[in-house]
Parts: C-alpha cells; structure tokens; sequence
C-alpha cells in the first residue's frame, strides 16, 4: 500500500475463504467476481469502504490453510517465509456488495491489462477458484461533517460507491470520481445533498490530474469538513494536501489511502 493515514481493525473472523461462483465483465475496465462460502456468513458488514486483504491464487499448489489471520508486520514475515511455490499473492480490494443471506459479496475489479497479478486473474473469470480474506475495516469513518468531500480514481470506485450509499441521507457535499472512461460510471445512491463529478481522464493525461483540478475547482466547503481520498498515489497524497493546505481541512479529517502507484 502506498502512502496513508487509514487505521486497521482487524475483524474476529480471520482468514475467510470463499469460492468464485461468478465473474463477469461489467463495463469496459472492470470486471466484477462474486465469491461465496460458508465462512462468508460471519463476515463483518461494515459499508462504507470496507477493504481486505485478498489471497489470489496463482496456480493449483496455492495453499490457505497456513495463512494468518491478520495482516500485521509478523504476519506478514510469517507470509513471506512461506514457500512461493505454495503461497497466494496478497492484494487488498474492496467490499463492492455483501449479501449475508446468500453467503456472497461482490468485488469489482479494474482490470489494467497483463501487469500484475490480480488484474489479470479477474479478466480471466476465475470460475472455481479459491480466495482468502483478511477484513481491515474501513479507511472512512463519518463524524457527521456540515461537508463531506470524496475524491478516488477507478480504483476507489467501489470505496465511494459504498460511501454514497451509506452516508446518512442528509449529509452533503461533493464526490469527483475520476476514470479512464466514462462508460465505467456506476449507479450511485448518493444523498440529494451530494453533487457528483464524474471526469474522464484525457488520452495521455496522467492518473489524478483531472480529479486534483476538478478538487482545487471546487467552491468554498460550508461549516465542517471530512474528506476521503483514494486511488493512485498521487491523487491520494495530492488532495490531502490541497485540503489541508490550501483549504485548512483539519489534517485528521482528511482519511487518505494511496491504492497503486503509475509508473
Ligand atoms: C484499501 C484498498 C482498496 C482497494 N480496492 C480496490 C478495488 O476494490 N478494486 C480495484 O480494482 N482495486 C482496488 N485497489 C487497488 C489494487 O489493490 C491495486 O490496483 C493492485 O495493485 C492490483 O494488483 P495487481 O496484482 O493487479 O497489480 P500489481 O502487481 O500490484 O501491479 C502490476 C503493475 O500494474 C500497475 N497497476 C496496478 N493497478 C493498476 C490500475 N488500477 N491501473 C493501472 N495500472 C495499475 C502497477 O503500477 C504495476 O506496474 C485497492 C487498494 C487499496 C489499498
């Protein structure tokens, strides 16, 4: 994870495993797997923009039963001294939908060409597949600000998808949403109060360009302030300054979580 301010809570649940039972593309740079189990019934709903760690698997050897149940610093060093062989690969996502009765959630993917490893397992509609979860809370809390400001690339789509949909219904403010194409938009259950900003990177502009002008653009915020920023690294690290810095945003207020890194 590249830069941020963002607490883990570890859930009781542990390492979750789960099956892929469907994934199908669902506009032109994502991809959206749902996964279900049995394990997925204890799971900690907690909206918003709830994220864990995700065990993807690389070949058939891949093993869960020796994962941790947290993603700290120890367990992490456990992980590595694991055998390559054996072990999945750790990448965090997002809660897209959780439906407890049917066991399943949803996760939705950007999917960014070959590079990588959880891009391309998802462009491959991993059908059968096994993953594992490590739940570690969500990055954005509401303390009921007079103005809410979210700022996230497609990486962050679900992230402020699931922040619009549980924001209390009088909470107002603005959410820039930036993507490489505007054919990826998705339905979003904003408060009336919100105005939504949806913006499509230019050919050739770099990520976070787009959504930082369309920030700095932005009125003077009414009252109190708490923002969420997130997506690739310098749109993370970008807004919170401008907040911060340029608009006097307490430096608490502002949660801020690097998602990628362009290179
Ligand atoms: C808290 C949190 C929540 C996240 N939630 C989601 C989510 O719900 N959905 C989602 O799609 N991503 C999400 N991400 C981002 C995701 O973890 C990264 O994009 C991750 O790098 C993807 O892993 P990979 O194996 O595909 O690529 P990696 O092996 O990590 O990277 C391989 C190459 O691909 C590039 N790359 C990685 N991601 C992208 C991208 N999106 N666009 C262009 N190039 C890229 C890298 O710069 C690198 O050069 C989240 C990240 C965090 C920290």
């Amino acid at each position: 994870m590249a830069s941020s301010n963002i607490v883990v809570t570890h859930a009781e649940t542990g390492l979750v495993t789960a099956e892929v039972v469907e994934a199908r593309r669902i506009s032109p740079n994502f991809v959206r797997v749902t996964i279900e189990g049995d394990e997925l019934a204890a799971w900690r709903d907690l909206g918003f923009d709830q994220w864990f760690r995700l065990a993807v698997p690389t070949n058939d050897h891949n093993r869960f039963d020796n994962l941790s149940d947290t993603f700290n610093t120890a367990a992490y060093l456990k992980y590595l001294t694991l055998p390559k062989a054996t072990r999945p690969v750790i990448r965090n996502y997002t809660v897209r939908e959780f439906r407890r009765e049917q066991r399943r959630m949803d996760i939705d993917f950007v999917v960014h060409g070959d590079h990588g490893i959880a891009g391309p397992w998802a462009q491959r509609f991993p059908v059968g597949d096994t993953v594992g979860l490590i739940d570690q809370g969500c990055g954005f809390t509401p303390k009921g600000a007079d103005t809410t400001v979210l700022v996230g690339d497609e990486t962050a789509l679900p992230a402020v998808v699931g922040i619009l949909r549980d924001l209390p219904r009088e909470a107002s403010g603005h959410a820039i949403i930036e993507l490489a194409d505007l054919a990826d938009r998705q339905d979003v259950a904003a408060p009336d109060g919100f105005s939504v900003h949806w913006l499509e990177r230019a050919k050739g502009q770099t990520p976070a360009e787009a959504a930082l002008a369309r920030l700095r653009d932005l009125p003077a915020f009414e009252g109190s302030v708490e923002a969420f920023a997130g997506g690739e690294s310098k749109l993370a690290t970008g807004a919170r300054r401008h907040l911060v810095g340029d608009r006097g945003v307490a430096k608490q207020a502002v949660s801020f979580c690097g998602y990628w890194r362009h290179q």
